[in-house]
């Protein structure tokens, strides 16, 4: 479904992105893991078709995405892949939260009532507000009523929980989980990962892949986590990784 091949990316002369490969198969769980400034949002942008590789190929459902694909073929492919950035305010731009989510609607021509897209959402008491006024977490929910108005196959979602709270966070989690998608969801937290996807991918601060398997794996691999700076030097002060998987639901 995603193959990306050799790919980089640059900010001018920095490498963002170092040869990344791999592959997502339709519906799986991946979580994607790394440092602050290693490259996960730039990956998830170019994931999305917002940006293009300065080398290598990226190919969704065996089509290759350049700008120039996306420039006839955008709307097909954005019905499908849908990103929640980190900062939601860069995706919320009408009146109120049900004017945002009927955009949506009416972009993908879907023919659904915007309350029953904000009941999903548990969102319904803010159908009247402007999206601008709501609480950090209550954003992003109604950000990701609107991309999900258009029943998107692949989700990209950067650091989704940063802004959530517990309870939020969780229910996050549950609708996700609940649905037939394929995700990928960056963060920093390795605590979270678990709960977001059974497949890892680790950017480290070389803005390398240096870890594509599963999370129970993962987690097996002190290297490979002190590499990414996803665990302290300190470890001894935490007896084994375990330890730090079974604090995750600390939060919840
Ligand atoms: P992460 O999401 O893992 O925190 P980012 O993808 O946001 O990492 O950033 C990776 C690197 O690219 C960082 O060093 C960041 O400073 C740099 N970067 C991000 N956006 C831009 C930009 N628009 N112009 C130049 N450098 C950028």
């Amino acid at each position: 479904m995603i193959r990306l091949n050799r790919v980089s990316y640059f900010y001018e002369d920095f490498k963002v992105l170092d040869n990344i490969s791999f592959d997502v198969k339709k519906n799986e769980r991946i979580v994607l893991l790394g440092n602050n400034g290693s490259g996960k949002s730039t990956l998830l942008k170019l994931l999305a078709g917002l940006i293009f590789a300065n080398e290598g190929e990226y190919f969704f459902n065996g089509k290759k995405i350049t700008k120039s694909y996306l420039k006839t073929n955008a709307k097909e492919f954005r019905k499908e892949v849908s990103i929640l950035f980190q900062n939601p305010e860069t995706m919320l731009f009408n009146a109120t939260v049900k004017e945002e989510i009927e955009f949506s609607l009416n972009e993908f021509d879907i023919k659904k009532d915007a309350k029953d897209v904000a009941k999903e959402f548990e969102i319904e008491h803010l159908l009247d507000k402007n999206p601008l006024t709501l609480s950090g977490g209550q954003k992003q929910l109604v950000a990701l009523a609107a991309i999900f108005a258009n029943n998107p196959s692949t989700l990209l979602l950067d650091e989704p929980t940063a802004n959530l709270d517990p309870k939020s966070a969780g229910w996050l989690i549950d609708f996700l989980n609940e649905k037939e998608l394929t995700t990928i969801i960056s963060t920093h937290n390795l605590s979270l990962a678990l709960e977001l996807g059974n497949k890892a991918l680790v950017l480290d601060n070389t803005h390398k892949i240096i870890f594509d398997g599963k999370i129970e794996e993962l987690f097996e691999n002190k290297e490979i986590l002190l590499k990414a700076n996803l665990i302290h030097k300190h470890k001894h002060k935490h007896k084994n990784l375990l330890h730090s998987h079974y604090h995750i639901h600390d939060w919840s």
